[in-house]
């Protein structure tokens, strides 16, 4: 099954509720409005459910104000599912809407995607889900307008990591430039989503800085409920730390490792170009892309470390040097 099924499936739904995942990202928001606003171009009903709530650098998006909590008890037609490699990862909205609906579309580049869907287009090629409802515009018959072109360039500048990951190709920028033609304001874009975090967030990272290690091109932090307490700091602050410590010179891959509230330890990974850390989050339970992974571990946090750091570490010796980025 593929993007003609899925673009069928859209077509013929005079009402959807669009689901992504926990703790949404840019281009978990931003593929859900954009769906929103071209399926509302074509008349029919469409409205965005999420388990949590639209973080704060993303709240500029239009239709941002009206992402519900709750799925509403009259269901939709359809259910399109975006951005999310599992049930799992979308939370309890999927079930609730599931049960409320005839067919569940699912959307997604997460090599790691097990097609839980009715209809599938899964495409680990694509460098975001918001450029997969780009491409899909055409088959809907919709001309992207500001609203939803701001939405989907949202998607591409987040999930590309501000134009800089590997999959970052003319193609993308093409796309990029038609979104900007269509009224998508690119720097105001990037410094709303990307280049926007709190004090409280920056405080954490100061903490969890102090116990920044380095071995043999790993890098890796960790942050602890304390630590949170300390600086006012929510679980979701530590969120972007693994990204910024692969902006280390030395660093061929980043972890950031969050003891959780209940125990568990959220791992968080991040890889230079040419290194796979999603082969690792597989192995630990958990799943993402080649340059950005993750897994949840419900171990002591020095045992999470050791466990992962020694898998990374192998990971590393396991990359032909042909492969490897050159770092100075
Ligand atoms: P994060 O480090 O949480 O920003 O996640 C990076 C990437 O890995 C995203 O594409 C996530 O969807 C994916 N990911 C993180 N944690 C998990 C998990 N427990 N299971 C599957 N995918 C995950
Ligand atoms: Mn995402
Ligand atoms: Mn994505």
């Amino acid at each position: 099954m593929s993007k003609e099924t899925v673009a069928r499936a859209l077509r013929q739904a005079r009402s959807a509720l669009i689901l992504s995942h926990l703790n949404p990202d840019g281009d978990a928001v931003g593929s859900a409005l954009g769906l929103m606003w071209a399926l509302r171009q074509r008349g029919a009903l469409a409205r965005v459910v999420l388990a949590d709530p639209v973080p704060p650098n993303l709240l500029f998006l239009p239709g941002a104000e009206e992402v519900e909590r709750q799925v509403p008890p009259e269901g939709a037609d359809i259910v399109v599912v975006l951005d999310s490699s599992s049930p799992d990862h979308v939370g309890e909205p999927f079930a609730e809407a599931t049960a409320r609906s005839n067919l569940v579309v699912n959307i997604d580049h997460h090599p790691t995607n097990g097609a839980f869907g009715d209809v599938n287009w899964i495409a680990p090629a694509y460098p975001a889900v918001a450029q997969m409802i780009y491409h899909l515009l055409p088959s809907l018959g919709v001309q992207p307008d500001e609203a939803t072109a701001t939405c989907l360039l949202t998607g591409l500048v987040t999930d590309t990591n501000g134009f800089s990951t590997p999959t970052t190709d003319s193609n993308l920028l093409r796309d990029a430039a038609e979104l900007m033609d269509a009224g998508a304001p690119l720097p105001d874009i990037i410094q709303q989503a990307y280049l926007n975090r709190s004090l409280t967030q920056v405080r954490l990272w100061a903490q969890a800085l102090q116990t920044l290690q380095w071995e043999d091109g790993i890098v890796w932090a960790v942050n602890t409920p304390e630590m949170r307490r300390a600086v006012g700091a929510s679980e979701r602050d530590s969120s972007d730390l693994s990204t910024f410590l692969l902006t280390i010179r030395e660093a061929r891959i980043a972890a950031s490792f969050t003891l959780l509230d209940d125990g568990r330890v959220k791992v968080s990974l991040r890889a230079k170009p040419g290194y796979n850390v999603a082969e690792v989050a597989a192995q630990l339970g958990g799943g993402g892309h080649p340059p950005a992974a993750g897994a949840t571990l419900d171990m002591p946090l020095e045992q999470a470390v050791q466990t992962v750091i020694s898998a990374l570490k192998a990971q590393v010796a396991a990359t032909t040097p042909h492969a490897q980025l050159q770092l100075s």
